[in-house]
């Protein structure tokens, strides 16, 4: 007797939320990546109770088109890719479809969007993965997701939530991360009430960096820049001094996607080699650049994790731009210091 079925997309959703959603910092990861994708130049991220209460994310990107606002809550359904091949080059930071059906699965979520000025939009409301509501609403061109009581149907998971400072924290890791990744874009961070995060957008990642880990560090970075055929680098590389106790500051930044590579983190580690005391870590913000079909960002649902195909040479480049750099700043004062 068959005793295999297919389970039902609610099911599936609520399977899939365990995976996408882990805590109120992965809603925030996925709302702002919507929002980065959508092309917004201002991200508005407002939470209440380290995101368990309350989580909004507000942007002044393209909008969803009113016939496309339920389905973008449909499971694998994605304006992103259309075919197999496009995952060998993805350009955006979303493709799985995943996210919205996953959030909308385990909390309350209210979208309102507009993708045009007439000031006409469409608001949708779910619950626990169930259409509660979809009407013609008045909205600015964007959208806004509103994502209320988080775990609310799913009291295990909740269970396993940390203090309020404590998701808080992962939260604002979040959008330190975006803020430096998107420099051109206007991030700001409100937590009962208070302000934790606001960039200015135009694309000043000094200044970004300036607004996270404060003023006189910005000013023990040194700029860095450097391009081959396949990979441009830019960001900025912390002076020697500046040291870490973890590799909480070291920032790699990949077509616009922030990611934690080993092979990398080893390759600028190398490059700072003898100038780094034991034990200590450098702060930098390096971004690079290449054509998308030389990065595998497939790897893992939360894409953190990314795959080179020419890792070597990859890293060799820039184990070599960021030495070169640091050679020219660290050394030579030292040596005019001794004359
Ligand atoms: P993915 O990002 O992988 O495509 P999501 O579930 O996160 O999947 O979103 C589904 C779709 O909804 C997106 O492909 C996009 O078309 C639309 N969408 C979601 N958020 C936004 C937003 N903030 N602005 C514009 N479109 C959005
Ligand atoms: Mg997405």
């Amino acid at each position: 007797m068959a005793k295999i079925t297919v389970l039902d997309e609610h099911i599936a959703n609520q399977i899939a939320a365990g995976e996408v959603v882990e805590r109120p910092a992965s809603v925030v990861k996925e709302l702002v990546e919507n929002a980065v994708d959508a092309g917004a130049t201002k991200i508005e991220v407002l939470a209440e109770e380290g995101g368990l209460e309350l989580i909004r994310v507000t942007d002044n990107g393209s909008g969803i088109e009113p016939d496309d606002c339920e389905a973008a809550f449909y499971r694998h359904a994605t304006s992103k890719i259309g075919s197999g091949r496009d995952l060998y080059q993805i350009r955006t930071l979303g493709f799985r479809g995943e996210a919205l059906p996953s959030i909308a699965a385990v909390a309350k979520v209210r979208l309102v969007s507009s993708s045009d000025d007439t000031g006409l939009g469409r608001a949708i409301v779910i619950e626990g993965g169930t259409l509660k509501e979809n009407e013609d609403t008045a909205a600015p061109q964007g959208t806004e997701m509103t994502v209320k009581e988080l775990f609310y149907n799913t009291p295990a998971r909740l269970k396993y939530m940390k203090t309020i400072q404590t998701e808080l924290g992962h939260i604002s890791d979040v959008m330190y991360r975006q803020a430096l990744a998107h420099p051109e874009i206007a991030f700001s961070l409100k937590h009962n009430g208070n302000t934790l995060l606001q960039t200015q957008g135009g694309g000043d990642l000094l200044q970004v960096i300036a607004s996270i880990y404060g003023i006189n560090t910005s000013k023990s970075m040194i700029p860095i820049s450097g391009e081959n055929l396949d990979y441009r680098i830019s960001g900025f590389i912390g002076l020697p001094e500046l040291t870490r106790s973890n590799r909480s500051a070291m920032s790699t930044i990949v077509n616009g996607r922030f990611v934690r590579n080993q092979g990398l983190q080893q390759a600028i580690l190398r490059a700072y080699h003898t100038l780094l005391p034991i034990n200590r870590y450098p702060l930098f913000v390096l971004s690079l650049d290449m054509h998308p079909s030389l990065v595998d960002v497939n790897v893992h649902p939360a894409k953190l994790e990314v795959r080179f195909s020419k890792e070597a040479e990859l890293n060799a480049f820039v184990e070599e731009t960021v030495r070169a750099v640091l050679s020219e700043q660290v050394l030579i004062p030292q040596v005019v210091k001794q004359q």
